[in-house]
């Protein structure tokens, strides 16, 4: 992911320092131990850029995930600056009675330029998949009563050299592109993406480019649980998977925290590590995602 245009933005630091929401008893709430859970295992496996074994190893853990599931391994061999680099999307189906699909994603991947660092990617790409798989397990075994759920995990997010419209978001452009070709984007009642939010100094902006009504439904979700301070208190444009989607003319809506660490020092950097992530980031992403997904059911 990559800011175009970083706004300058007056940022209420005081905010993230006062006391949590009032967390009702009655209150169901989604089990973010157990997608930090996940993402430990997941990063304990090491980087995972493309090409490197490790990459194999996130693989064969995904896999392993989603046995029993409808999962789909979908292989594609994307041109980069370092030549042609065989990638892989894994797409997991969750049916629903009504007719259409809601795709929730993020990227699995680590960063190739970075390596020589040992970055492991905690928060980007770690967290989320985690995040992803603790969603499976609320939707495993029954059937849901809204649209199907497709889970995806995306392949070769990150720039292989530097960031262009041709050298990123590899894993996106590819799926886009074929759903295009055979017509699953039709299906398509609405694209989430999330993308760094396991940050435990959570602040998730407003991406400029996502589509008006889908961050109408993910604030009124997130003012559901009192999580509002979270979400959206600054704007800013930023390039990541959801494009080539946009791009197609499917809802689609980036939710993600581009303010890791002070100044930003955790981001692409060897910082980005698990303790850097908390339980209670992920409790409330899965929170707002859940009933994101029960308000585009009923829309
Ligand atoms: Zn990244």
């Amino acid at each position: 992911m990559f800011t175009a245009l970083r706004r300058a933005v007056l940022r209420l630091l005081v905010l993230a320092s006062v006391a949590a929401p009032q967390v009702s008893l009655a209150q169901q709430h989604f089990n973010g131990a157990k997608a930090l859970e996940y993402a430990r295992q997941f990063v304990a496996l090491g980087p995972r850029w493309p090409t490197n074994p490790g990459h194999l190893k996130a693989e064969e853990f995904l896999r392993k995930q989603f046995l029993h599931d409808q999962l789909e391994e979908d292989t594609f061999t994307a041109n980069t600056p370092i030549g042609p680099v065989a990638m892989r999307n894994f797409i997991v189906r969750f049916p629903g009675k009504k007719p259409g699909v809601i795709v929730l994603s993020t990227h699995y991947e680590t960063n190739y330029p970075l390596r020589n660092i040992g970055f492991v990617g905690a928060n980007d790409g770690g967290s989320t998949t985690g995040l992803l798989l603790a969603i499976a397990d609320q939707l495993r075994g029954k059937t849901l009563d809204g649209y199907s759920i497709w889970l995806v995990f995306f392949d070769g997010e990150e720039a292989i050299q530097t960031w262009s419209q041709s050298d990123s978001t590899y894993g996106s452009r590819h799926l886009a592109a074929k759903w295009g070709r055979d017509g699953t984007l039709g299906k398509i009642k609405a694209f989430l993406l999330a993308d760094m939010i396991g940050d435990k100094d959570l602040d998730i902006q407003r991406e400029s480019q996502s589509t008006d009504w889908l961050v109408d439904l993910v604030r009124q979700a997130a003012h559901k649980f009192g999580y509002d301070r979270y979400f959206f208190q600054t704007e800013e444009s930023v390039e990541d998977d959801h494009l080539a989607f946009l791009a197609r003319g499917v809802p689609s809506i980036d939710v993600i925290d581009l303010d890791y660490g002070p100044h930003n020092s955790y981001h692409h950097t060897a910082q980005d590590t698990m303790d850097k992530i908390s339980v209670r980031s992920l409790t409330i992403d899965g929170d707002v995602f859940m009933e994101t997904i029960r308000l585009i059911d009923q829309r």
